[in-house]
C-alpha cells in the first residue's frame, strides 16, 4: 500500500468534507435551493477577496478568468502595461497580444520582483495607458510582487485600472482588494480555495466597471455584464458547475471558521518552515528574500544532480508529488507546494521524502536535518 501526497501549488489537496459535499446528488440550478447556495458563496468569496465590490464566478481554470479580464476591460489597440517576472506574467503578455492590445512590456528576471517605480514611470510617461497587469504570487518562481504599492500608484490615474492575478495569492497572502485599490483580482479553485480544478472567481471594482462599459473586444461566455446581471437575479447566465459551487461553499465555510487572518498566518508559518528545512539541507532558495510568497517554495537543484529525477523519485518511490521547474527552469529548480489544505505534517512529509530522495541521488544530506529545522519553526510559531 502506498499513500499519495499532493504537494504541488495547484491542483492542491481537497479536504474530505469538501469532497463529500460534492458527491451529493445534483440539484437543478434554476431553483431557490441553488440560488441560496450561490448567493451565500458569493458573499463568502467577498470575505476572502476582502472586497465589498462585485465578485463573479466562471466555470473555467484560472486562465479563463485572466482572458475574461482582457476581453471585458479593453478595446483593440488599447495600451496596457504588463509587468512580468515568470510564466504566469508571460501569460498576461500573450493574452494582451492575442487580443490586439498595445503592450508596454516590463519584463524582469524570474528571480526578481516587479519594481513598482517602473510602473509609476510608465504611467507618468504615457497618459494613454488604460491598464496595468501584475501577478501577485508568481507560482513559477515563488516570487511575491508588491501589489499594494502598485495599487497606490495606479489609483491616482483615473484612466488606468490595475488587474491582479492573485491565483495563488488569495488565501495564502494578504490581498486586500478594496483597501489596496486593486480593480480586478482573480483566483482559481484548484489553488488556495481547496477545490478541484474547474472554477475561477474575479472581483471587479467600480473603476473597472467604467472600463467594461467602454470595452469593444468581443465576448460571450465570459461577459462580465451578463454575469453581474444574472447574479442580480440570484442565478448564472449558463449552467454553472453545480457540484463545484457546492464544494466551494463548504471550502469557504472552513476558511471562515479558521478566520482569514489565521489562514494567511498558517501559510506564512508553513512557508517559513519549508524554507528552513531546505536551507538546513544545504539547498538554495530560488526566490529573493525581499519577495517570497507563501504558496510555493522553489529550490535550486544542487550542482551535479539530475533535476528531473527529484520530482520523479519523490513521486514514484515515496508517493509525494511535487512540481518541477517550468520553461527555462525545467530541470534546474523544483517547487514544493504548501497552498490551501496544508498543515505542519504535510511539510514534514515533503521534507522527509526530499531528504530520502537527495540521499538516493548521492547528494550529501544528514537524514532528519531538514525535518528538525522545520519542527523548530513550528515550535516557535504554533499554528
Ligand atoms: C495556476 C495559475 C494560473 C492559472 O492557471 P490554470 O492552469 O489556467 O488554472 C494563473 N496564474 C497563476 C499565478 C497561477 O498559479
Amino acid at each position: 500500500m502506498r499513500k499519495r501526497y499532493l504537494m504541488t501549488p495547484g491542483p492542491t489537496p481537497v479536504p474530505a468534507e469538501v469532497l463529500l459535499s460534492m458527491a451529493e446528488p445534483i440539484i437543478h440550478h434554476r431553483t431557490p435551493e441553488f440560488s441560496s447556495i450561490l448567493m451565500r458563496t458569493i458573499e463568502d468569496l467577498k470575505y476572502v477577496f476582502e472586497t465589498k465590490g462585485d465578485v463573479l464566478i466562471f466555470a473555467c481554470s484560472g486562465t479563463g478568468a485572466m482572458e475574461s479580464a482582457v476581453v471585458n476591460c479593453f478595446s483593440p489597440g488599447d495600451k496596457v502595461v504588463v509587468a512580468r517576472n515568470g510564466k504566469f506574467g508571460d501569460r498576461n503578455f500573450q493574452l494582451a497580444k492575442t487580443y490586439g492590445l498595445e503592450v508596454v512590456d516590463l519584463k524582469y528576471e524570474w528571480t526578481s520582483t516587479v519594481n513598482p517605480d517602473d510602473i509609476a514611470a510608465a504611467l507618468r510617461n504615457d497618459p494613454d495607458i488604460k491598464g496595468v497587469f501584475v501577478t501577485q504570487s508568481e507560482t513559477s518562481s515563488g516570487v511575491l510582487n508588491d501589489v499594494k504599492a502598485v495599487g497606490e500608484i495606479v489609483r491616482d490615474y483615473p484612466n488606468a485600472i490595475l488587474i491582479v492575478d492573485s491565483i495563488t495569492g488569495i488565501g495564502a497572502v494578504d490581498c486586500k482588494t478594496d483597501e489596496w485599490s486593486l480593480d480586478v483580482v482573480m483566483t482559481g479553485s484548484q489553488k488556495g480555495l481547496m477545490l478541484p480544478p474547474g472554477l475561477a472567481a474575479v472581483s471587479v471594482s467600480q473603476k473597472a466597471w467604467g472600463h467594461v462599459e467602454k470595452s469593444k473586444l468581443p465576448k460571450f461566455y465570459f461577459d462580465w455584464t451578463k454575469a453581474k446581471k444574472s447574479l442580480g437575479k440570484e442565478t448564472t447566465p449558463f449552467t454553472p458547475p453545480v457540484s463545484l459551487i457546492i464544494g466551494l461553499g463548504k471550502a469557504l465555510s472552513l476558511i471562515r471558521e479558521e478566520g482569514l487572518d489565521n489562514v494567511i498566518r498558517r501559510h506564512s508559518v508553513l512557508a517559513e518552515a519549508t524554507r528552513a528545512g531546505v536551507v538546513a539541507m544545504g539547498l538554495e532558495l530560488f526566490a529573493p528574500p525581499e519577495g517570497r510568497g507563501n504558496a510555493v517554495t522553489p529550490v535550486w537543484v544542487p550542482e551535479g544532480i539530475d533535476g528531473g529525477k527529484i520530482p520523479r523519485i519523490m513521486s514514484d518511490k515515496y508517493g509525494v508529488t511535487i512540481a518541477g521547474g517550468q520553461d527555462e527552469y525545467k530541470g534546474r529548480i523544483f517547487r514544493l507546494g504548501h497552498l490551501g489544505y496544508f498543515d505542519r505534517f504535510d511539510i514534514i512529509t515533503t521534507l522527509a521524502a526530499l531528504e530520502m530522495t537527495l540521499d538516493e541521488l548521492g547528494y550529501p544530506v544528514e537524514l532528519g536535518i531538514g525535518v528538525a529545522a522545520a519542527l523548530a519553526v513550528f515550535e516557535e510559531n504554533p499554528i
